[in-house]
């Protein structure tokens, strides 16, 4: 049984879920194959009012959506809401803007008439992860049904209740059978619904690792991909930045949704001026975090989403001290029963250790201390990562000048990185290829057909 719903919390089994047999696999792709055929001639008024209505159905029932992302991977209840939130604008703003982001382009050649339309790929397959149940299947499912695609998903193991409810929403919103169905599949299905001809399109969230494999496999059958992977964002610091209000975004910046954001801010790098002053007001800010029921309003740092994710950062924990990283702070699990991790604080990390190279997820803040700012953008590049980033200063334009030498997909001034639904997203090295959100996020699965009119007379 591999897709359970267990609270982080207290590590209790909340529900268990049969996979698909291959039969009902093959129904699956069969009614998104025929979906397509009437989707695709669908008005975008039509799939418009679908979206909007599940948009609706999402800001009318909050809690009810919200509850089974606490359950089922953790995140403070708060947090959860604001997901439920950001999800339906998501939603909302594909719904009002697809038309205009696929309107035909009319080009201006030397002579005659150009045009570029856009048309949809077809049936569509996501994998996506459990740290944002909702916001990563509306970032995949939203924009591509809006352009005309259908979509098949697999989620994460750990959040059925909630790859299940995002379905049904839609569902309940009025889209027909097979416009959006999940599938809970095993992963040797996964390759052979990568590898089926009817599947026209692979967008993977997830690991490094799981993006290597699924990606291999959409090129083997030659299909475009787009991957959205792990990062290690660095948190840049100059010695003109306001300390207080760096350090209160430093905070939320690496224990949002208990550390476990793709673009949370993971390396601090800290121009050596401020840095003593820094890293003593960010330790205090760490060690004052509450940990407990993520359900209850009081607490400030949830558990991770399992014990197997808090036995793996317990792991790259010690293995960076054993390499000679310094601990300021934590560095331990706490309690058997659920997934906590204290706040924790390295040190001392220099290139070849663990740290240096390698993605935390969880409350684990690597702490470098460099000379200038140029030596904080030649850290900040120096991973095999380019997701996010962000830099702290009082004068904007050298945070610009700054932002632009950095070598990732987004770039942030005095925020970390982060993420709505008009902002492109994605990143560049083993961060990943592709963009979602925004007016690009849209074009991804879109076939950009020329039509030419040319003058028949014209000289060959
Ligand atoms: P993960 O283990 O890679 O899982 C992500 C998805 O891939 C899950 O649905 C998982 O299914 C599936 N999967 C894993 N191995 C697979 C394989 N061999 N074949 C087919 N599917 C496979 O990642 P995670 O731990 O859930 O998520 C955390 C990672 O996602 C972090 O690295 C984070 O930075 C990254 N992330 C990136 C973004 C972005 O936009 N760039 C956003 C969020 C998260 P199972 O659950 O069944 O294993």
């Amino acid at each position: 049984m591999t897709y359970q719903s267990i609270n982080p919390y207290n590590g209790t089994v909340l529900k268990t879920f049969e996979e698909l047999t291959d039969k009902q696999l093959e129904i699956a792709i069969k009614a998104a194959e025929q979906c397509f055929e009437t989707w695709r001639h669908t008005s975008f008024a039509a799939r418009s009012a679908v979206l909007k209505r599940a948009a609706a159905i999402l800001r009318s029932r909050v809690e009810d959506f919200a509850r089974p992302i606490t359950l089922e991977m953790g995140k403070l209840l708060e947090e959860s809401r604001g997901e439920v939130a950001l999800s339906a604008d998501i939603i909302d703003y594909y719904a009002e803007n697809a038309e205009r982001f696929l309107a035909p382009q009319q080009l201006s050649p030397a002579s005659g008439e150009a045009t570029i339309e856009s048309s949809p790929f077809g049936v569509l397959f996501g994998v996506e992860p459990w740290n944002f149940p909702y916001y990563q299947l509306a970032r995949f499912v939203a924009p591509n049904l809006m352009a005309g695609n259908v979509v098949l998903v697999k989620h994460a193991s750990n959040v059925p209740q909630c790859a299940i409810a995002f379905a049904e929403l839609f569902m309940e919103a009025g889209a027909p059978l097979g416009a959006y169905t999940n599938l809970l599949i095993s992963k040797e299905q996964v390759t052979r619904v990568i590898a089926d001809p009817r599947i026209k399109g692979v967008a993977l969230t997830g690991s490094e690792a799981a993006g290597a494999i699924v990606a291999g496999q959409a090129g083997g059958a030659l299909k475009k991909s787009t991957m959205e992977l792990g990062g290690s964002d660095a948190f840049i610091v100059l010695e003109d930045a306001d300390l207080d209000e760096t350090v209160r975004w430093a905070l939320w910046g690496r224990i949002n949704n208990a550390g476990q954001c793709c673009v949370a801010a993971k390396r601090f790098i800290v121009v050596e001026e401020i840095a003593d002053r820094f890293l003593e007001k960010f330790t205090r800010a760490m060690d004052g975090l509450k940990m407990g029921d993520p359900l209850d309003k009081t607490t400030t740092l949830a558990p991770l989403s399992s014990k197997q994710a808090l036995s793996n950062l317990v792991d790259q924990v010690n293995r960076s001290v054993a390499k000679g990283a310094h601990i300021v702070l934590g560095g331990k699990q706490v309690g058997e029963s659920g997934a906590f991790m204290q706040p924790t604080i390295l040190t001392d990390i220099e290139p070849g250790n663990p740290a240096y190279t390698e993605e935390f997820f969880g409350p684990v803040a690597l702490f470098f201390r460099v000379p200038n700012e140029d030596a904080a953008v030649a850290l900040a590049n120096d991973s095999s990562f380019g997701l996010g980033g962000s830099v702290f200063t009082r004068d904007i334009a050298r945070g610009k000048r700054v932002a632009s030498r950095v070598d990732t997909g987004m770039m942030f001034i005095n925020h970390p990185t982060w993420t709505a639904a008009d902002l492109p997203f994605g990143g560049i090295k083993h961060s990943g290829y592709g963009r979602e959100l925004s007016s690009l996020g849209i074009q991804e699965f879109v076939n950009k057909k020329l039509i030419r009119v040319a003058d028949i007379h014209a000289p060959a």
